[in-house]
């Protein structure tokens, strides 16, 4: 068994007890499972495996410079969403060939960065973008390949603020847009379109908008063909979600049976950006109890040293977690509400949870937050970046050492 299990009433993480690594490294403290991250990893590239496919796995869910490393050395390719998430990879061993660059609002200076480098593809988002581009390809004497950013206006069914594929939202080029500006394009000697691009949103639990949004770049790559741009690849984006809470959800396999039908009429290559859905169940977030508070009003407050500061999901997107004690313990069970330690009301982990009655040191283990945990931390109340430790063939080792105060007050006259 690989990842996070029990043994007896311990939990560990591929056979080391998460008990000894918080008395090890401290709290709040994430621990990633490297096996998980390869299993879930082959999993999508099995799934996609009679196919001509490059899975670009998507920086922005965790970049933490070991992970991005793990996964090149799995044999991924990456997805970058800034000018530092370009950075990172290229820190991480990924050649300028092995990087997309996605983003509503590239600065000058990220586009800069993208052409110099000469990466597989940018992912351009409007048709000011392209110019912008094509200007600073023209600058640099080079030639840029481009991916269009397509709005299809599909509806993920995901929460309001991981949803981007709707006409409403901020992102992409409207399907209508698209010849018109190919037209504009091939005046443009410094700029290439290679490829159709889609990303509908993200944790999509259900397969049928992302078939969807790939027979939409199908058909648009048909439609360019004959008005004479050739394509070269579609890049479906990521977007498949996981499960927090055990019910079921679609898996590779599934998704690429959604997917591959409309994509294998077309003979195009496929580019993937999967993020989540590799690294989520990979991580989890201990935690410890600081204080067990009964409420007037009848409420029992966990209140516990990380919040809000250290995962932000629950409070952001009304996320649920799992979160359960390191080692069960046999006292009796309590309904509670499980927050951080920070001066805001919404600073809470878990609301109305069931759990054995936490005593004060106790250990808790918030499950499923390798992707969007870490990367999303904050210093808020001053509060330090935590520990990162990753779990590979049985040993553990510190990929992020603990903030200290003198780390952000370096930054500070
Ligand atoms: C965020 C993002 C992804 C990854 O999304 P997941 O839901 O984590 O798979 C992929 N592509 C683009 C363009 C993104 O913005």
């Amino acid at each position: 068994m690989t990842g996070f299990f029990r043994q007896g009433p311990a939990l560990v993480c591929d056979g080391v007890p998460l008990a000894d690594l918080a008395t090890a490294h401290g709290t709040p403290l994430y621990v990633y499972s490297a096996a998980t991250i390869a299993a879930r990893y082959h999993a999508i590239d099995q799934a996609f495996a009679d196919y001509p496919h490059a899975i670009h796995y998507a920086l922005k869910a965790n970049s933490t410079l070991a992970i991005a490393r793990l996964l090149r050395g799995l044999g991924s390719n990456a997805d970058a969403n800034s000018g530092g998430e370009i950075e990172v990879a290229r820190r991480a061993g990924f050649t300028p060939s092995q990087i997309v660059f996605t983003g509503v609002g590239k600065t000058a200076a990220e586009l800069d960065q993208a052409v110099a480098l000469g990466v597989r593809s940018i992912n351009a988002e409007s048709a000011g973008e392209i110019e912008r581009i094509g200007a600073r390809a023209r600058a640099l004497q080079t030639r840029v390949k481009i991916a269009l950013r397509i709005n299809p206006d599909i509806d993920a069914k995901s929460h309001p603020h991981i949803s981007t594929g709707l006409k409403t939202n901020k992102f992409g080029i409207a399907l209508s847009d698209v010849p018109e500006l190919c037209e504009r394009v091939r005046a443009m000697p410094a700029v290439e379109v290679v490829g159709l691009h889609s990303h509908v949103g993200s944790q999509i639990t259900e397969v049928e908008p992302l078939r969807r949004a790939a027979a939409a770049l199908v058909q648009l790559a048909r439609e360019l063909r004959g008005r004479g741009t050739q394509i070269e690849h579609l890049d479906v984006g990521g977007g498949l979600g996981v499960s927090y809470d055990g019910r079921r959800v679609p898996d590779a396999a599934e998704y690429a049976s959604a997917i591959l039908p409309a994509v294998r009429e077309s003979g195009l290559s496929v580019i993937l950006e999967p993020g989540r859905q590799i690294v989520a169940p990979a991580g989890v977030l201990l935690t410890r109890v600081v204080d067990v508070k009964p409420q007037s009003a009848g409420k029992l407050f966990v209140i516990m040293d990380a919040g809000m500061t250290e995962l932000i999901r629950p409070m952001l997107y009304g996320a649920f977690h799992r979160i359960e004690p390191v080692v069960r313990t046999a006292a009796p069970e309590i309904a509670c509400d499980i927050v951080g330690p920070l001066c805001e009301s919404s600073d809470t982990l878990g609301k109305d949870r069931i759990v054995p009655h936490p005593a004060v040191d106790e250990l808790y283990a918030v499950l499923d937050v390798g992707a969007y945990g870490s990367v999303m931390a904050s210093n808020y109340n001053r509060r330090l970046l935590p520990a990162e430790v990753l779990i590979e063939h049985g040993r553990a080792s510190v990929i992020r050492r603990r903030q200290t105060l003198e780390d952000v007050l370096a930054l500070e006259a």
